[in-house]
């Protein structure tokens, strides 16, 4: 059978709806355990001589659908479902490397995620670099005999640098190391980095992937050996599982994520449209922006911009404050890729923990605010961006 189209393959599912009384939706599984007909069938399964489910932590009927269907939106053989994206990102990591081993990572990335590098580092021996991934020199020159793993975001957050996968790509195979991508801003629908050549995707599924603010998820997929060795030990034996709703609340969401995708990226693009002529913004950061120096490459490899859009106002940290109390209809909350529009101060939220002088050299300074687009009516997301300028610079 013909593979069809991703936003048919995000809607419709893989279980047989004939064994579950023509069920549409893929039915929830809210069970810890499962009962074996004899205790045979519990050994002939523990011995993995049968398959079928022994316990949630090692599998489940509802955790598996969402398995399958994410596999398949990022072109992997497999993936694993897990709690959240940080038990995502540690569990592939800590399944590639080893004490002794190096990592480098690309600039700006996702601050749990230097957290675990640090600890890696202390605990483990596990050492990294950060670096700017622009081009295959510098790349090189960063390569050392223990490398064994190039880990990056694009676009970064809240910078909107975007890493040129096929080129770090290129570089990884040549030397023979694995590339992790970890793929939350974009979502399957505006960049599949495994079609390009990438080994394992991550994603924080509470974004986009979820898409409704009400879960905390992660998801990794690569290829089906390590999927199942992970499976069996970073899940397994760390533990941090997915539950059966979570898993079911994220298969709801994804059915929508084309149509949620194309409009945030829609209301994103108007909303850039207006900001860029108020007197009082400055430094607008957004992909979709035609003079934003990646601009090119931002077209190349994703689909759409995105629905992520920061930029500085002039006042600093007061009036970005300022401005963010006068908002309405934008909540004041971290988190992005919901259906409400969310407003962030990097500097002194998500980014706080990173020391001031390595945030300047990220470009995070206290202007700066980053905007989740949501999915309400853009003209209201507007006016009440609109209202909030005028309401912060009438007053200072
Ligand atoms: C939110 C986020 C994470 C962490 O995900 P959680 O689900 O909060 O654990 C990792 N990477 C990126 C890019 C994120 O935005």
């Amino acid at each position: 059978m013909q593979k069809k189209d991703l936003e048919t393959r995000l809607i419709h599912g893989y279980f047989d709806r004939s064994k579950h009384h023509g069920s549409l939706t893929h039915p929830l599984y809210q069970t810890s355990t499962f009962v074996f007909d004899n205790a045979e069938q519990g050994e002939a399964r523990f011995a993995g001589n049968e398959s079928g489910y022994i316990y949630s932590r090692l599998g489940n009927p509802t955790v598996s659908e969402l398995e399958k269907k994410m596999a398949d939106l990022e072109e992997a053989e497999e993936a694993v479902a897990f709690s959240s994206g940080m038990a995502a990102v540690s569990a592939v990591l800590i399944h590639l490397m080893k004490a002794g081993d190096h990592i480098l990572v690309s600039e700006g990335v996702y601050g749990c995620t230097f957290g675990f590098l640090e600890m890696a580092n202390e605990k483990f021996n596990i050492d990294f670099d950060l670096m700017q991934m622009d081009s295959p020199e510098k790349i090189r020159a960063m390569i050392r005999p223990e490398t064994k793993v190039l880990y990056l975001e694009t676009p970064i957050n809240p910078t909107m640098k975007l890493v040129d996968l096929e080129m770090v790509i290129k570089v990884a195979k040549e030397e023979g190391l694995k590339v992790v991508v970890d793929n939350t801003f974009c979502s399957p629908y505006l960049q599949q980095p495994i079609t390009v050549g990438a080994d394992f995707v991550i994603h924080s599924a509470t974004k986009y992937i979820s898409g409704h603010g009400d879960v905390i998820a992660g998801i990794a997929a690569g290829p089906a050996e390590d999927m199942q060795t992970i499976r069996m030990t970073t899940l397994k034996d760390i533990g941090g599982v997915l539950g059966p709703f979570d898993a079911w609340l994220l298969l709801r969401g994804l059915k929508t994520l084309a149509v949620r995708m194309d409009r945030h990226c829609e209301n994103a693009r108007l909303i850039f449209d207006k900001l860029k002529d108020e007197p009082n913004v400055r430094k607008i950061i957004y992909p979709g922006d035609p003079t934003f120096s990646q601009h090119g490459l931002a077209k190349k490899q994703m689909k759409d911009f995105g629905g992520l859009i920061s930029f500085e106002i002039d006042g600093g940290k007061e009036a970005a404050q300022r401005f963010m109390n006068e908002l309405n209809v934008v909540q004041v909350a971290v988190s992005l890729g919901d259906a409400e529009s969310l407003i962030q101060h990097p500097a002194s939220m998500t980014h706080s923990v990173v020391p001031e002088e390595e945030r300047k050299k990220m470009g995070i300074n206290d202007s700066l605010v980053r905007l989740s687009v949501g999915l309400e009516s853009p003209m209201d997301i507007w006016d009440d961006m609109k209202q909030a300028l005028e309401k912060t610079f009438l007053k200072i």
